[in-house]
């Protein structure tokens, strides 16, 4: 067995694993995609001035004397629409103009219809404009040449609007990853099943397809197999088929019943690392079989979920073309003692709320890798790196760096229901 420390497991994954192909993305389909390709603008957005308000086209000497109580009049010559195209206004007359209209020929600024006077053919004006007053110069939003998308960033909502107004129907974007995810394990029932004494229900399948799917990728869960290297085997195999990640869950320590590790070798899967100096999470490996990451996680649930937030979603970042491939962080006060162990770091889940005077992390008080509660309650990880024997790792009240992977609980107030009740009976 190759241990080799988590920092080094990270390098090792990140530095094997690289981008998937471009393809093609309607933008109504690429939400949360990672752009390919620096996309820049082949004309300026809007190409005419605007007006910025429902009012009058004038030209701003004709107004500049206009005081209260020494108004201008203006004969209302028309009407200028949005979709009219171009108009041009008379000297010494006003056009009714409405909002996002061309600006009329001869018009250079725009006075709000509250700050007039409207007679029956007529307005009057009782302050100056300045020429550009209410106008959105040509080119405002961008301009041909500017860039508008940079390669590698996320498609959101705003980005995706951009793209739409620039005239761009759809985006090239990285190919979203396909995950297989195969479970192993002889004890486990499906999740609708009772379970016999012995027998527990795979939450695995579930949590690691949802982790995937969260991820941006998209997860193909192939089913349990049983702990034996025949069936084994045969799920691996078509498990890989069309994948361009597989997931592991369980036999992956040194039991005998954990054959998953060797099943993958005799099938020509190449190890990279198969133990990590971690908590938890020692029996995580990596592979590359055939060109594909192979990412072999412990069964225990906390475990599986800490391997795949720390290592997994990393490498998924990297397949998925984003440059971001960490949890993001935020400064947080310890809300206990953490105690380090020597020769792997702890990666502790805990739970990070928002006080007034900052960002508070509570470890959650059970670490216990077998649990599947844990991850359900935190929402982010503190690492407690490793020490030399017999000091302290962190403290209560100390201000550390945390890892974030859900943030909206991170905002929430404790949930009263705003659900509907059913009308009692
Ligand atoms: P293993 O890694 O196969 O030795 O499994 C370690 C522990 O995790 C055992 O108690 C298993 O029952 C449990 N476990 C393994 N796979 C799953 C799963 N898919 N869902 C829930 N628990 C699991
Ligand atoms: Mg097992």
């Amino acid at each position: 067995m190759s241990v080799i420390g988590f920092d080094e497991a990270l390098r090792t994954i990140l530095s094997a694993v690289r981008s998937l192909t471009a393809e093609n993305v309607a933008l109504g389909q690429a939400l949360g995609r990672v752009a390919a390709d620096t996309v820049v603008a082949e004309e300026d957005a809007v190409p005419f001035p605007r007006s910025a308000m429902d009012g009058y086209a004038v030209r701003a000497r004709e107004c500049a004397l206009a005081t209260q109580s020494n108004p201008i009049e203006l004969p209302v010559a028309g009407h200028v629409f949005a979709e009219e195209g171009e108009a041009s206004l008379a000297p010494g007359t006003a056009l009714a103009i409405m909002t996002g209209a061309p600006v009329p020929r001869g018009a250079d600024a725009v006075i709000p219809h509250e700050r007039t006077e409207q007679l029956d053919d007529s307005i009057r004006i009782f302050a100056p404009v300045a020429p550009g007053d209410s106008v959105f110069p040509p080119g405002e939003d961008f301009r041909r040449g500017d860039e508008l998308i940079a390669a590698g960033e996320i498609l959101n909502p705003g980005k995706l609007a951009l793209l739409a107004f620039a005239g761009k129907p759809s985006v090239r974007a990285i190919r979203r990853p396909r995950v297989a995810i195969v479970c192993t394990g002889n004890e486990l029932v499906d999740v609708a099943a009772m379970p016999m004494h012995g027998q527990v229900r795979n939450s695995n399948a579930v949590a690691l397809s949802a982790l995937v799917l969260a991820a941006g990728a998209e997860p193909r869960y192939e089913g349990v197999a049983r702990d034996s290297r025949a069936a084994l085997s045969a799920m691996l195999q078509r498990a890989q088929l069309g994948a361009d990640m597989l997931i592991t869950s369980g036999g992956a320590s040194a039991g005998e019943r954990d054959l998953v590790k060797g099943a993958l070798t005799d099938l020509g899967a190449e190890f990279h690392f198969t133990t990590v100096a971690m908590r938890p999470g020692r029996p995580f490996g990596f592979a590359k079989w055939g060109g594909m990451p192979v990412c072999v996680l412990p069964g225990n649930p906390a475990a599986a979920f800490t391997c795949f937030q720390k290592l997994v979603r990393p490498a998924l970042s990297r397949l998925s073309g984003r440059c971001d491939t960490e949890l993001p962080r935020l400064h947080a006060r310890l809300d206990a003692d953490l105690h380090g162990r020597p020769g792997r770091p702890h990666f502790v889940l805990a739970r990070v709320r928002c006080e007034a005077k900052g960002f508070v992390a509570e470890p959650l008080a059970n670490q216990c890798s077998a649990l599947v509660r844990t991850a359900a309650d935190a929402n982010a990880i503190v690492t407690v790196r490793e020490t030399s024997v017999g000091s302290t790792g962190l403290r209560r009240g100390d201000v550390i760096e945390v890892e974030v992977f859900d943030w909206s609980s991170v905002f929430r107030a404790p949930c009263e229901t705003h659900l509907a009740k059913e009308p009692a009976a």
